[in-house]
């Protein structure tokens, strides 16, 4: 069962450590994927568009939504390099321990500690944001 954004929001109202965030959380949610439902989410950019929420507050809530699966987590492998994401997958486990780089042909090694944890939208977050 897939708690509704609504739902969510109640929950977050009851509770003394989130109910002052619902409002901006909402609005930034909201506008990101009124721009692009794909868009991969995290508590960086959360918490750079709010002057209330900080990151352990985002991600606090991120995990929250993604535990009522309104959000799925998308894992990034960064290339060594810095030149952007050379893969990503949904499970650690999906990742091979060497890939050959598409961002700058090199061969990189995996390493659990580089991975990047991002959230997606379920298809029913994206939907009750737009109701
Ligand atoms: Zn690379």
């Amino acid at each position: 069962m897939t708690m509704s954004w609504e739902q969510f929001e109640a929950t977050l109202q009851r509770s003394e450590e989130f109910q002052t965030f619902v409002a901006d959380f909402r609005e930034i949610i909201g506008d990101i994927l009124a721009r692009d439902p794909d868009s991969a989410i995290d508590e960086h950019i959360i918490a750079s568009r709010s002057n209330l929420i900080d990151e352990n507050s985002a991600l606090d809530l991120l995990v929250m939504l993604e535990r009522e699966h309104l959000l799925k987590t998308l894992l990034f492998w960064p290339c060594a390099n810095g030149y952007g994401t050379s893969r990503e997958a949904s499970k650690a486990k999906d990742f091979p321990t060497f890939i050959e780089c598409d961002r700058c042909g090199e061969t990189h090694e995996f390493d659990q500690d580089c991975i990047e944890v991002r959230f997606v939208a379920s298809d029913e977050l994206v939907n009750s944001l737009r109701r």
